[in-house]
């Protein structure tokens, strides 16, 4: 039996991975399962499961958790300190998918004791790639991508050189605006923002995705966790979501990864890594689909993606505060006090002023919190000066 812990048990990714675990319950031997104000859905899913422990962040519904897991056997706690402790658990495959920065330090924590960290929780490798990789390594843990485009090259890799690796291209759809006339973003509601065209995913990502705020933070994932130059690293706008990445050699081969936009086959992927399991997931019929289409990025409507290469291009803690400001400029747009252009403005306006000396610092825990939190303050206050 592999014990594993879920970390944003209760969100979409979250979700998923119960689904696979749900379907083979004598396989596993859940530890911990984590999640914020659904507390229904935490307790429901960690008394089905047996889990050792139940863990909301929000600390003011522990009350609510324990009432919701009371008689169970499953033990509940709550806040940041709970999370830590939940991930010190010794587990042996461990799921990252809360949301935002707040997902790195229980990721961290995992990786500290020996577990695969199945990451899909992009944020972490952002802000802090090279902490996270270095603790892997002291560790002897293993990080295993979940984010579709980053399984889709892991599997395109699979013995192969990386030297004989000349590009590595990411897909994106395009999001909710990828058609519309520019001029109309500034209008662009949530609701619109929210509605992705082929994948169902949390709000926060979806927006992303519109934004393509998303694929930003996915170029510099690619930079960290594969070691590429930023330079052979492209995006290309894919309606279909239907190739989530390609791998192009130097002999001029391109290897593509083609499946459903279903986030369980990235999941599954990491959940059996090294072997491949049945999945429950959709057999394309490439006949019926007949044709794929491909556009280059268009930088105008999409300027996340030009600040995302000003952030590689930066290094050091650049990811951070990028990433800080990009949640901070995403909490203003969900609650109507940015318009949906302002985003982009906000964050450049962040890495424009920022102390540089705040990016330019070590690469520690500490360091990048203090980043992050420098971030936060900076965009806030930029949104309120609007
Ligand atoms: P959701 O918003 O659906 O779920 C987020 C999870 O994090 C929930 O369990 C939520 O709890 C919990 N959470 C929210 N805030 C906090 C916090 N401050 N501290 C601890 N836990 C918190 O997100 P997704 O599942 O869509 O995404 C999760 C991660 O996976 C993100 O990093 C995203 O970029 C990445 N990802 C997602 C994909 C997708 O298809 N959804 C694809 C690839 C990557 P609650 O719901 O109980 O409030």
């Amino acid at each position: 039996m592999r014990r594993v812990s879920i970390f944003g048990a209760t969100g979409s990714i979250g979700q998923n991975t119960i689904d696979l675990i749900a379907r083979a319950p004598d396989d596993y031997d859940v530890v911990a399962l984590t999640g914020a104000g659904n507390i229904a859905q935490l307790a429901q899913d960690a008394i089905r499961l047996g889990a050792d422990v139940a863990v909301t962040a929000d600390e003011t519904r522990l009350q609510d958790l324990r009432d919701a897991l009371a008689g169970s056997g499953v033990a509940a706690a709550a806040g940041t300190d709970a999370l830590i402790e939940a991930a010190s658990r010794p587990a042996d495959w461990v799921m990252s998918a809360i949301v935002g920065a707040a997902g790195l330090e229980p990721g961290l924590t995992a990786l500290e004791q020996g577990a695969t960290l199945a990451l899909a929780n992009k944020e972490s490798l952002v802000c802090a790639g090279e902490l996270i990789l270095r603790t892997a390594r002291k560790h002897d843990a293993r990080l295993l991508p979940v984010d579709s485009e980053h399984s889709a090259v892991f599997q395109a890799l699979v013995g192969e050189d990386m030297s004989a690796v000349e590009r590595v291209i990411i897909t994106a759809s395009g999001g909710a605006f990828r058609d519309w006339p520019l001029e109309n973003l500034a209008g662009a509601t949530l609701e619109q923002a929210s509605a992705h065209p082929n994948w169902d995913m949390g709000q926060r990502i979806t927006i992303d995705s519109a934004s393509m705020f998303n694929k930003a933070l996915e170029l510099i994932e690619t930079r960290e966790y594969f070691g590429v130059d930023p330079a052979k690293i492209e995006v290309l706008v894919h309606p279909e979501s239907l190739i989530h990445a390609m791998v192009g050699f130097h002999d001029g081969a391109l290897m593509a990864h083609v499946g459903p936009p279903d986030m369980r086959h990235a999941i599954g992927y990491a959940l059996s890594w090294p072997d491949r399991s049945h999945l429950p997931v959709e057999r394309l019929d490439l006949a019926q689909i007949g044709a794929l289409t491909f556009r280059a990025p268009d930088d105008a409507r999409w300027p996340a993606l030009r600040l995302a290469r000003e952030v590689m291009a930066r290094r050091g803690l650049a990811g951070a505060v990028f990433n800080a400001a990009k949640e901070t400029a995403l909490d203003g747009f969900i609650a109507g006090t940015l318009r949906f252009p302002q985003m982009a403005e906000v964050v450049e306006e962040v890495l424009n002023t920022l102390d540089p000396g705040l990016i330019d610092a070590a690469m520690t825990l500490d360091n990048v919190r203090h980043a992050d939190q420098m971030a936060r303050h900076s965009a806030q206050h930029i949104i309120e000066q609007l």
